[in-house]
């Protein structure tokens, strides 16, 4: 065996991704440092023009997190505390955290075993008179299923929010997760599909009322300067963030698309063991954030991988309504079967575009192998 063939592959790597484009980036950050223009410059106002083009919104408003983006969008829809808004608990706490910093009450419903999305029917069956919004997430990337939960929503007269964290550049037919709500939620952390070298997110809506009201939030509630119309807060995309990213969107269909074949190699690995891959759901392009397989012998089959060098993650250890912070608004867990059922199994393998052949094919290799001659599965 080479030294390359047994170096340990993490699950996630984003420095890879800085480092073969370190010159292009160090361009973009050092035109920032020269414009002395340090917050809500060229960058920025760059970035969200390219950013709406390319998601096809009209509007895009940047923000310093996807919490941020979760938060300015609820307040700009007008909710009210105490509002009621549904979401699953099968997600990032954060979705859950910011309907709870905008003052509202997450009420998480069930998702569907196979997409891992929000159940539309379960939906239906937890819209109360208190209710006002749907935060729907597209998790792992996998759109959810947004023409269904659209005509729940305008059947009830209810505003709906993409949470489209893990899932830039996916796609329902030929249409962009952040185009089916009212309003689209992206994150920026580093190692999201496309990410900065911080924190960042953004607003997409193509309704100029939203936009207009998400841009007066993130800073203070200014229409014009020093003088606040509501009351706001300071959550700006940051200058240099801005900057990276511009460099990264021209990349992001690429990135993609080298997720995707990733993802169909590992499914082929997989297809004679006991490891379940997930769907491909017709209709939908994915955006393969993360590779998330089932499982029921997790423990030893997370163990192997470690012993043959590679790197596992849970996304996520335990569902938000089994948290401390939030179980208050859930006691019942039985009201989410397959949520509960399905973060017990699951396990994220390596997946980014930076990943080579040569590890692709290793990784493969290891996954196909599992089952064979090992008594203990
Ligand atoms: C990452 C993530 C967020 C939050 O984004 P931050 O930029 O880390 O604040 C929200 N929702 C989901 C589903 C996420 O994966």
């Amino acid at each position: 065996m080479t030294a390359t063939s047994t170096e340990f592959i993490p699950v996630a790597d984003p420095l890879a991704q800085i480092r073969r484009l370190k010159k292009e980036i160090s361009t973009a950050v050092n035109a920032v440092l020269d414009s002395g223009q340090y917050i809500l410059g060229q960058a920025v106002t760059r970035f969200e023009a390219d950013f709406a083009g390319y998601n096809g919104n009209r509007h895009a408003i940047g923000v310093a997190s996807g919490t941020d983006a979760l938060i300015l969008a609820l307040r700009a829809i007008g909710l009210r505390s105490g509002d009621q808004v549904i979401t699953v608990s099968h997600t990032a706490v954060a979705t859950v955290a910011a309907i709870e910093m905008a003052g509202c009450v997450p009420v998480m419903v069930d998702i569907d075993p196979v997409s891992r999305c929000m159940d539309p029917q379960q939906l239906s069956m937890r819209i109360g008179p208190r209710t006002r919004a749907i935060v729907p997430v597209h998790i792992y990337g996998q759109p959810a299923a947004m023409h269904a939960i659209m005509s729940v929503a305008r059947r009830h007269g209810l505003k709906v929010i993409e949470d489209c964290a893990q899932a830039h550049g996916a796609q329902i037919g030929n249409q962009k997760v952040g185009t089916f709500g009212d309003v689209g939620a992206f994150s920026f952390y580093p190692t999201k599909n496309l990410g900065a070298i911080g924190d960042g997110g953004i607003v997409v809506t193509d309704d100029p009322k939203l936009a207009e009201q998400t841009l007066t939030l993130r800073e203070y509630g200014w229409k014009e300067r020093y003088i606040s119309h509501v009351p706001g807060m300071n959550s700006r995309l940051d200058e240099l963030q801005a900057a990276v990213l511009r460099v990264k969107l021209g990349l992001l269909n690429g990135w993609n698309a080298r997720r995707r074949e990733i993802a169909a190699a590992y499914t082929r690995a997989l297809e004679h063991t006991n490891i379940k891959s997930p769907a491909d759901l017709e209709g939908t392009l994915h955006a393969m954030h993360l590779f998330v397989v089932e499982t029921d012998r997790r423990k030893v089959f997370r163990k192997y991988l470690e012993e043959n060098g590679i790197g596992t993650a849970l996304h996520y250890p335990m569902p938000v309504h089994r948290q401390p912070a939030y179980y208050r608004h859930h006691q019942d867990g039985a009201q989410l079967p397959e949520t509960e059922a399905l973060y017990r199994k699951i396990v994220t393998l390596p997946l980014y575009p930076e990943l080579t052949d040569a590890q692709v094919a290793r990784i493969c290799q290891v996954l196909a192998g599992w089952g064979k001659n090992r008594r203990d599965i």
